[in-house]
């Protein structure tokens, strides 16, 4: 079951299009991460899920309803930038956080707060730092029971404690059965948190898919190579290699699919010390979001 499936939305700005026919399905209980460069279209994307921008076209369903205000009822929302009101107290927006949804948990909120050094519930949120304030956003939003979290960057801005805090949170979460989205610009916060991530390039999906699965498919093999540029060039027209990097005689594929096949090959074009090396997310990330002109050709590190 899906918690969350978007299909074929597009959003344009003027001329602009910042959202190209994204479709996405968020499995219900999962944590979800969503990653992309500055201006890739993750807040957009979050914004037309919500119903706060009107998509030109395609729709975002929550489990089997389409969005309507009743929706929102079951969906906690933390923005990019903290929607706090600066002259409330943080008792204050508890307690009216309390009166606007019948399921929030106020204990659990001030639990929350304090957890993240927060002592003072008395302090305006005006007064308090800008990592406070998106900590006290996010206390309030897990404190809501809500089935579905959004997140637009939740760990931004928070120190190292508190960020790992955040983690604990969304993983905990959809331990729980609920399902969290979440951005971020930190890949190891993803890497950590989400089992299935998206990453977006100028409005539209560069990889999905589950880290586990995309890191066991992706992999670079490494070798010494003799001034051999045939082999080089065999390399970049096999369809497992995604791009090919040269540093020096240091030769890098990266390769999705059979990497044995391909360490083979380089051995074969005379390589020396040939080694399959693990990528991690950011590696992955890195390797999504490069200019199109890297994918294929030879590409001097
Ligand atoms: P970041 O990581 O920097 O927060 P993002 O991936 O969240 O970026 P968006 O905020 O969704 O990116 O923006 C996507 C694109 O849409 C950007 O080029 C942005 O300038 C453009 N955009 C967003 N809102 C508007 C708007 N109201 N009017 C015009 N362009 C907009």
């Amino acid at each position: 079951m899906n918690a969350i499936t978007i299909d074929h939305l597009r959003k344009t700005y003027g001329a602009f299009v910042a959202l190209d026919d994204l479709t996405l399905s968020i499995p219900q209980g999962s944590v979800f991460g969503l990653l992309g460069p500055n201006g890739a279209g993750k807040t957009t994307t979050f914004k037309c899920m919500l119903g706060l921008v009107r998509p030109d076209g395609g729709t975002t369903r929550f489990s089997d309803q389409t969005f309507s205000p009743a929706v929102l009822d079951r969906i906690a929302y933390v923005p990019e930038r903290s929607v706090l009101y600066e002259g409330m107290s943080v008792a204050e927006h508890i307690e009216m956080q309390r009166r606007a949804y019948s399921k929030f948990d106020a204990d659990r909120a001030r639990e929350l707060v304090k957890g993240f050094g927060i002592p003072d519930l008395r302090r305006k949120t005006g007064k308090l730092s800008k990592g406070m304030r998106t900590a006290v956003a996010v206390a309030l939003a897990f404190s809501r029971s809500a089935e579905v979290l959004v997140l637009d960057e939740p760990t931004s801005g928070l120190d190292p404690v508190n960020q790992r805090t955040v983690l604990n949170l969304i993983v905990n979460e959809a331990a729980s059965g609920n399902t969290v989205v979440f951005s971020s610009h930190q890949v190891g916060h993803v890497e950590r948190a989400a089992e299935r991530i998206a990453i977006m390039k100028d409005g539209r999906l560069a990889l999905e898919g589950m880290v586990d699965d995309l890191k066991a498919d992706r992999k670079i093999v490494e070798g010494i190579m003799p001034d051999d540029s045939a082999t080089v060039a065999a390399l970049n027209g096999n369809p497992h290699v995604r791009r090919v990097e040269r540093n020096g005689r240091i030769l890098r594929a990266f390769v999705s699919g059979d990497a044995a096949a391909i360490a083979e090959a380089m051995s074969a074009g005379g390589a020396a010390g040939v080694r399959v090396v693990d990528l991690d997310l950011e590696d992955i990330f890195f390797d999504a979001v490069a200019p199109a002109s890297s994918t294929a050709d030879l590409v001097e590190a």
